[in-house]
């Protein structure tokens, strides 16, 4: 009579053990899908562009694939720094219109994906920051993470807790972990075209280490310091790994234009109407 109990008990214990464990895989698989809702794109790149794929994308020829990227730079008031500055309340304003119109922010892979593929959302969106000011962790980060936009930010990495003004890379971390992309704008900002081989291999190569060894980030994207390149530092920047770089000449992005010369829309002070402008070939 004792071994039938033992038995009986064994095997409820062991039917409770398997109850448990498959309800705690539904639940661990109901958050990674809750998590595409909310702001996407951290390490498991690939998973995820499918998921949206099927959501909203629609296909493309390449060459009539268009997406606009967009350069800010500091997002405030003042900045004694730098001129290139978008106040808070007009970045909001935008990034509001866009959510309510319909626009779906891109990480640069995303970027990639539909660039090179034609798999695209209806109306994207890429929002870019040169430099890395740390009004991007002030000002910028907490409104896109309220309207659940990604944000793209390519900093100068030798100015990372270094530099007044610039973010820590305990900022950098917290935005890396909340779906924001973190790229390279080269170590010190010195004009590639300018240097020699050597020196551009080093400028870019030293933000890529940097970016591994404090965010463990695999950097394959670039922002050239102030749009300033030649086909030198293009081959030496693919020769590094990088897949897509951008520079600083207007217009919307398309593969034709070589996908490490990539235009850009900046974004300066400007009414809300001039800032639509930049989409009407989505919105009419
Ligand atoms: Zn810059």
């Amino acid at each position: 009579m004792k071994k039938y109990i033992f038995i009986i008990l064994t095997v409820t214990s062991l039917l409770l053990c398997i109850l448990l464990f498959t309800s705690y895989i539904k639940c661990s698989n109901l958050d990674s899908t809750l998590s595409y809702d909310n702001l996407s794109v951290k390490n498991a790149v690939s998973s995820k562009i499918e998921l949206k794929k099927s959501l909203n994308y629609v296909s493309k020829p390449v060459a009539d694939t268009y997406i606009p990227i967009l350069m800010y730079h500091s997002i405030s008031d003042s900045n004694p720094s730098n001129t290139l500055l978008v106040p808070p309340s007009e970045f909001e304003n935008e990034i509001a219109w866009l959510h309510d119109n319909g626009f779906t922010s891109l990480s640069l892979d995303e970027l990639y994906y539909s660039l090179t593929t034609g798999n695209v959302p209806e109306k994207p969106v890429v929002i870019t920051f040169d430099d890395g000011y740390d009004d991007n962790y002030n000002s910028a980060y907490p409104i896109l993470k309220k309207y659940g936009f990604i944000g793209n930010f390519f900093v100068i990495t030798d100015y990372m807790d270094t530099k007044p003004g610039f973010m820590t890379v305990d900022m950098l971390k917290e935005m890396h972990s909340n779906g924001m992309v973190i790229e390279s704008h080269t170590s010190n900002h010195q004009e590639l075209k300018n240097l020699s081989d050597e020196d551009k291999k080093t400028s870019i190569k030293n933000a890529q280490d940097f970016l591994k060894e404090k965010l463990n980030i695999d950097s394959k994207f670039l922002c050239y310091p102030v749009g300033r390149y030649d086909e030198a530092t293009k081959n030496v920047a693919s020769s590094l790994g990088v897949k897509l770089a951008v520079t600083t000449e207007p217009g919307l992005a398309n593969m034709n234009q070589g996908l490490t010369s990539l235009k850009r829309v900046r974004i300066s002070p400007m009414s809300l109407d001039a800032f639509k402008s930049n989409f009407k070939s989505f919105t009419n």
